[in-house]
């Protein structure tokens, strides 16, 4: 009985009430953003103390340079290959459904901001200028690298002093994820508002005239996140990814329900940690990275959009074309930022890039929402797959 009205239960249930509630309550739940946005916002307020702590932990507790080097280069080359096989996924899929043309579409850009997307916007996002405002600010990546430099100072010191900061942040590593606990209890409360809220504000008609686009997004997802995936995962790691995904559920529901990777970070940890058994020294530097640059369902589903819209153009892509969406897809998702449409901003890179016109990006708004939900659920389920291969081989 306690199994079956387990948290990961009661939030897959408040998942399906609130598309439900959404639908048919829509002037009720509409009122539910309130609540949304303070279960958000709770984890939110942890994320970055957690980024800070768990990275500086991790590192700090490895025994050299050597085995900083090892641990990271391996999560690189994970992080890269698998992303470049999700955009191929999604390559491959489009070349299959062949979309056709989609009646009634107006191609007006009302409603889309232009943010452009620039090379070296993605290289100055990776260095901080000043710690404190990147903090304040919550810039990830910039926290990220801080503490990684941080960490390996720390690992110069003489022992003393280092164990006296070490001890220090594992203390707020581990109090940081007793207050993740503790919001994990609110998410069956937390996901219904969000999730009601927001199908009652979008509505899922807008689903329907776009259904090639969202079919190729959602196949494309599914094949990379159950197939590829958990194939890497089997080969590579030696586990059962299905075991696996019961165990860490409970993310990926948070990822679907608040599009955001950052913010679910801190319940990515605890599944990670403490039901997973995933050693903390892996968990903790392999997730809050690849929450931020390792995004396969981002990857793909820019890769997909780039395609639908050029179609959409009449534009037909070469096949150097489609190389390079490739190459800017998968760039384009590491700039990405682990939250709600930082995909749709950073895509900008890969419509440049093979010159289909920025306004196409307009069209796909409407639904971008309700794919942001499941790319976002596919980037975390990414980054723990990562997570448990690298466990196996790190010492
Ligand atoms: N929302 C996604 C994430 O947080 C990023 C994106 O917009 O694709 O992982």
């Amino acid at each position: 009985m306690r199994r079956l009205f387990s948290i990961e239960n009661l939030t897959f249930i408040a998942i399906i009430l609130g598309i439900l509630s959404g639908v048919y309550l829509k002037d009720i739940v509409i009122n539910l953003k309130l609540v949304g946005n303070a279960f958000l916002n709770l984890l939110k307020m942890i994320t970055i103390p957690l980024i800070f702590a768990s990275i500086f932990v991790s590192i700090a507790s490895l025994a050299s340079i050597k085995d900083i080097k090892d641990m990271g280069i391996k999560a690189i080359v994970y992080y890269f290959s698998t992303t470049a096989l999700a955009v191929f996924t999604g390559i491959v899929v489009v070349n299959f459904i062949n979309f056709s043309p989609v009646d009634g579409m107006n191609l007006s850009s009302d409603g889309f901001e232009h943010k452009k997307f620039t090379v070296e916007a993605l290289i100055q996002s990776f260095i901080p200028s000043n710690i404190f405002q990147s903090l304040v600010e919550g810039k990830v990546l910039h926290v990220i690298i801080f503490s990684i430099l941080f960490a390996i100072a720390v690992l110069k010191l003489q022992q003393s002093k280092k164990e006296v900061i070490t001890r220090f942040f594992e203390g707020v590593n581990d109090s940081m994820l007793t207050v993740a606990k503790w919001i994990i209890n609110l998410s069956p409360l937390g996901v219904f508002a969000l999730v009601s809220y927001i199908v009652a504000d979008k509505g899922l008609g807008s689903i329907l005239s776009l259904w090639q686009y969202v079919l190729a997004v959602v196949v494309g997802l599914l094949i990379h996140a159950v197939f590829n995936l958990g194939l890497i995962g089997f080969l590579f790691g030696k586990f059962n990814p299905l075991s696996y995904f019961t165990k860490v559920k409970e993310a990926l529901l948070i990822a679907f329900s608040t599009s955001s990777s950052s913010a679910t970070l801190p319940v990515t940890l605890e599944v990670a940690e403490e039901r997973a058994k995933i050693d903390k020294k892996t968990a903790g530097f392999v997730l809050p990275l690849g929450a931020t640059i390792n995004m396969d369902g981002t990857a793909l589903y820019e890769a997909v959009a780039a395609m639908f819209i050029a179609s959409l153009y009449g534009i037909e892509l070469s096949i150097g074309e489609q190389i390079i969406i490739f190459f800017t897809a998968s760039l384009a998702a590491v700039g990405a930022a682990g939250i709600p449409s930082a995909g749709l901003v950073t895509m900008t890179l890969v419509f440049t890039a093979v010159g289909i016109p920025l306004e196409g990006i307009a069209i796909i708004l409407a639904v971008d929402r309700f794919l942001d939900m499941l790319r976002t659920a596919t980037n975390v389920w990414g980054d723990l797959i990562g997570a448990k291969i690298i466990s196996r081989f790190v010492r």
